[in-house]
């Protein structure tokens, strides 16, 4: 499956070493795989086969518009988030008709920008925002088609940070007043109720938390059908868990088997939103040691990437592999790998055996390609990493490392300082 290995020129993306592309172009910089994400996209269209479905890309997992027209080509649909993932969808070249919109707080300009798109369905997380759709849709004259985002109470077993699927979640609505919702939605005049949600979480490595929730929210796609509801779309979210470290996790293939059965009974047409499954271990995260140094007992080796460019670790204590790009195996140094960003939380792995690497030596940071750039700030006005992509023995920039003056754009001191 790996599309980074080690041959000529040491760690290589498919045909392209990556030591070119930093003396190219420098560090830090992210550089992601196009047959990978095509390989995970496939796998999982492969896992549905038979069933009626639209494998949704979760933007937010890695919004470039490179990868996200990767995955349009291909005939992905979208999951957003914000109007600003709308935006980047829409550029990219995705058709509107396979966009699902989810959120617990989108905002009527939001809301106004989805149906102007007549995007496919607004996951719907609250009676109020119902409320708002209805309100909206019929002051424009538009239909709004909705799911219900359902909360199906099941502990995913993964970070509290990246659960969303419990009763005490901010997330969706419990399945008993979902019922309770569905009727009033039958007397709105804007809003057409054609779809059952669910996300209870990201990471997940086990198919039970999964397969129960499936279960429970597919009982609901029933019972609305049951009384009259024309449900045509069950969409079962995403989250499925990568290999970060040694986690056993199931295949796609292995997960929708598992759950086949509860899908088929609900006669609806599925929908997925995988982000991290597509994009995760498509990207590496390049980035040079700048200094070593000791601490009393301790080491460190000091990158020119921090907590800005890769949060993972200091958000989730996320492991990340570190490999050193010129060559496999190398000795190993017990060490923090640390970045510049003055905070002790900035790690980007920590109590770790690690590459030996000497100053000026570049190391990779694997499985970045999902919530790495995405989730990266200008903390410490620190102008944000170039993004790359492979594709074969061709590579491109595909964003721009930030310059000093993006730092301050947009700023202004009034006469009045
Ligand atoms: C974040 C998110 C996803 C994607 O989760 P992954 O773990 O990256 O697959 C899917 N659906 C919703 C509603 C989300 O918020």
């Amino acid at each position: 499956m790996d599309d980074f290995y080690y041959g000529e020129g040491g760690l290589r993306c498919e045909g392209v070493a990556l030591a070119e592309i930093s003396e190219s172009i420098g560090s830090p910089t992210y550089v992601y795989s196009f047959a990978a994400l095509e390989r995970a996209y496939r796998e999982l269209e492969e896992a549905f086969s038979g069933l009626d479905h639209l494998v949704c890309y979760a933007v937010k997992a890695n919004g470039n518009l490179s990868v996200l027209r990767t995955l349009a080509s291909l005939g992905a649909g979208a999951d957003i988030v914000s109007g600003g993932e709308l935006y980047r969808a829409m550029k990219a070249g995705f058709d509107p008709k396979k966009v699902v919109f989810a959120g617990v707080g989108k905002t009527e300009a939001e809301i106004m920008a989805a149906l102007g798109e007549r995007i496919l369905l607004f996951n719907v997380e609250s009676a109020s925002e119902l409320e708002r759709l209805e309100e909206i849709a019929g002051r424009f004259g538009k239909r709004a088609r909705v799911s219900l985002r359902v909360n199906p109470d099941v502990d995913p077993g993964t970070h509290a940070h990246i659960s969303t699927g419990q009763g005490e979640s901010k997330f969706g609505i419990p399945i008993d007043e979902a019922l309770v919702l569905a009727e009033k939605i039958g007397r709105y005049r804007c809003v057409d109720l054609i779809g059952v949600h669910q996300h209870i979480g990201s990471q997940i490595t086990k198919i039970a938390p999964h397969a129960e929730a499936i279960e429970k929210s597919a009982g609901l796609v029933e019972e609305l059908k049951r009384r009259g509801f024309d449900i045509r779309y069950f969409n079962i979210g995403g989250g499925l868990g990568i290999r970060y470290r040694d986690e056993e996790v199931p295949s796609p293939k292995e997960y929708i088997d598992a759950i086949r059965p509860s899908l088929e009974a609900t006669g609806a047409k599925i929908l997925c939103e995988m982000g991290r499954y597509i994009a995760g271990n498509a990207g590496v995260l390049l980035t040079r040691v700048v200094y070593r140094k000791k601490s009393g007992a301790k080491s460190f080796l000091v990158a020119d990437a921090g907590m800005n460019d890769l949060l993972r670790p200091s958000l989730y204590d996320a492991h990340h592999e570190v490999r050193s790009v010129k060559e496999n195996g190398s000795s190993s140094l017990k060490a923090d790998l640390v970045g510049p960003v003055c905070e002790s939380g900035d790690y980007l792995a920590r109590d770790r055996e690690l590459p030996d690497a000497a100053e000026g030596d570049l190391l990779a940071l694997m499985g970045t390609g999902a919530y790495g750039f995405s989730m990266a700030s200008n903390y410490n006005s620190r102008p944000r990493a170039a993004e790359v992509m492979v594709k074969g023995d061709r590579w491109a920039v595909i964003r721009e490392r930030e310059h000093n003056a993006d730092l301050i754009k947009g700023e202004v001191v009034p006469a009045f300082l």
